[in-house]
């Protein structure tokens, strides 16, 4: 199947879940989680209409998004980011999901200026973020646990410059994804009851979307299924 196939494949897949799930497709934004893949798989994803395209590791995505400038893109940074990252990290991310510690808040808050306390020029104003949840009681796997979720939303909520879109999670393997992605849900109604307009669910990807939008993921990210399992382009 060439690229373009599988998008297609997987757009049409997102119609009928939202379809099942009565819910309108518009509502759901699909990001391309290209990590792994050259800038030219961007370039050929581009080509085919994606906007939305997504990274976990910060040099991987800050090179592709320098070689790739000239195209609209907006970049999603979804990976665990180092807080002596967040300055290079809001120079081409608009959006970063895997905001998961109270030290990584500040770090983003702050890259908006310089040491000097002037507006930085060279970054998105406002950067949209999710907090990201941990489904599982593996520390290492990144994200608060749900109970924590709503006290590092309102950290986030607090930056001037950083814009509280939503909640971010990964099922766990382990789990049955429609049962992870309900207590998403459930923490996404808690954050929302503080921050109204934190509406945003980044759940959902190439083996689980489907269950992601039956419980209301307002954003996928999608890898292989559309790039394809090794670092080809085309
Ligand atoms: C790689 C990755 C994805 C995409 O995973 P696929 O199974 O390839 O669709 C989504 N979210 C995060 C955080 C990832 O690291």
């Amino acid at each position: 199947m060439s690229l373009a196939e599988r998008l297609a494949l997987v757009t049409e897949g997102i119609s009928d879940a939202a379809t099942r799930a009565g819910r309108d497709e518009k509502d759901i934004t699909m990001i391309v989680v290209t990590k792994f893949h050259p800038a030219q798989l961007v370039r050929d994803l581009y080509d085919l209409g994606v906007r939305d395209v997504g990274e976990n590791r910060h040099q991987e995505a800050e090179a592709k998004a320098a070689e790739l400038a000239e195209l609209d893109l907006t970049w999603h940074f979804i990976g665990q980011l180092q807080s002596n990252k967040a300055r290079a990290a809001r120079k081409y991310a608009s959006v970063v999901h895997s905001v998961d510690r109270s030290s990584l808040v500040t770090a983003l808050g702050n890259a908006a200026f310089t040491p000097s306390g002037e507006p930085e020029l060279n970054v998105v104003p406002v950067l949209d973020c999710f907090v990201q949840l941990n489904l599982t009681q593996d520390p290492a796997r990144g994200g608060v646990q749900p109970a924590d979720v709503v006290e590092l939303a309102e950290l986030v909520a607090a930056e001037p410059s950083l814009n509280l879109r939503g909640v971010m999670a990964v099922a766990p393997l382990e789990e049955e994804p429609r049962v992870a992605f309900a207590r998403v849900r459930a923490a996404s109604d808690r954050v929302r009851s503080v921050i109204p307009t934190a509406t945003y669910i980044s759940a959902g990807m190439s083996h689980d979307y489907a269950e992601a939008i039956a419980e209301g993921a307002t954003h996928l990210r999608i890898g292989s299924a559309i790039t394809g399992n090794g670092p080809v382009a085309g």
